[in-house]
């Protein structure tokens, strides 16, 4: 009960890319770049265990975007031909590539470092790949010309990339979907068909995180024209509480979410953003105590984990894994509360 987990990302090491920046540039190529990766990722599980995560991720150090890097073994892909996109519904301009033909999966993204993870703990794994939805917001397209043919393509691309990190032995395989919060009614009405997609024949437990974003300026700002009540989840969460997705992983800690929203997952487990990444303070135990305990009105303590509410790559790394140790120990002052 309450196992600790977090949505994914993690700073990487100044050796393995420039620290706090999305997109960072890597430090090494070839042989060299592959096994800073994978000591990076090593050292991202051992931290995290240290740490007291019970549900550890790769923090995705062997990616330089949480989305480019599943796209960068797709075939019909031209990473040459650069479109600067509004994405996010015009929240910030980004340099993204473009489908220029068939899309066809040359070889797996993330079983390499899924495997190296998978061999360095004995905790369940969690691993995070771009929902489908958040792909088509994020590139540009000549070929199909239709955004749910294109998603729906992505999904299958994405459903044979989870079918072999389920092989490696990861226990639960998440889909991030930021393009939810944005995006809702088209979310309702094809985006969680395109993750049934993804995730069709899947065995292990399945996830959908939907947040507000990284703690950056444009999100930062984007959050400030929302109002007193952030009323976005409201709009796809019924729509989840009926699909064949397990989890759903959302932003609560410091955020203005209306916690009586987690009400509408009935039936799912929410992986409840505790610990907020948009600020350079450590939460202390009792704060996330409190989040966990609002969060527990609506929503039984057998079906939450405590985790972060975003991704962590843009912070300082020793912060990030301050934050880490604080929604541990704010954790084990609700679970002796509980008497477990
Ligand atoms: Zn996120």
């Amino acid at each position: 009960m309450l196992e600790t987990t977090i949505a994914g990302s993690l700073p990487k090491p100044f050796w393995l890319a420039t620290p706090k920046m999305l997109w960072a540039p890597w430090k090494e190529t070839g042989a060299a770049l592959a096994e800073a990766k994978r000591d990076a990722t090593i050292l991202a599980l051992k931290e995290q265990e240290d740490c007291g995560i019970d549900i550890v991720t790769d923090g995705e150090q062997a990616r330089q975007h949480f989305v480019h890097g599943f796209l960068e073994t797709i075939d019909g892909i031209d990473f040459g031909k650069r479109v600067k996109m509004g994405i996010r519904d015009n929240r910030y301009v980004a340099d993204c590539p473009t489908v220029v033909g068939p899309l066809t999966r040359r070889v797996s993204a993330h079983c390499v470092e899924a495997r190296i993870a998978r061999a360095h703990t004995r905790r369940k794994l969690r691993f995070a790949l771009p929902g489908p939805m958040t792909i088509v917001d994020t590139i540009a397209d000549e070929h199909y010309r239709d955004r749910v043919k294109l998603a729906m393509r992505f999904a299958e691309l994405l459903n044979e990339e989870a079918r072999e990190l389920q092989a490696i032995g990861v226990d639960v395989i998440q889909f991030d979907e930021p393009a939810f919060n944005v995006y809702l009614e088209a979310a309702a009405d094809w985006g969680i068909a395109a993750l049934h997609r993804a995730t069709e024949g899947l065995a292990c437990k399945t996830a959908v995180h939907i947040c507000y974003g990284y703690g950056i300026k444009p999100n930062i700002d984007w959050k400030a024209t929302l109002g007193g009540a952030w009323r976005q989840y409201e709009a796809v969460f019924p729509a989840l509480a009926k699909s064949r997705i397990d989890q759903v992983s959302l932003e609560c800690a410091g955020s203005r979410v209306p916690v009586e929203c987690l009400g509408l997952l009935a039936g799912k487990d929410v992986v409840l953003g505790a610990i907020d990444v948009a600020t350079d303070r450590v939460e202390t135990p009792e704060e996330v105590a409190a989040t966990i305990r609002d969060a527990m009105r609506f929503v039984p303590p057998e079906r939450i984990e405590p985790s972060t509410n975003c991704g962590m790559a843009p912070l300082d790394r020793t912060l990030a894994y301050a934050k880490l140790a604080a929604l541990s120990a704010g954790t084990a002052l609700v679970r002796r509360e509980l008497g477990r």
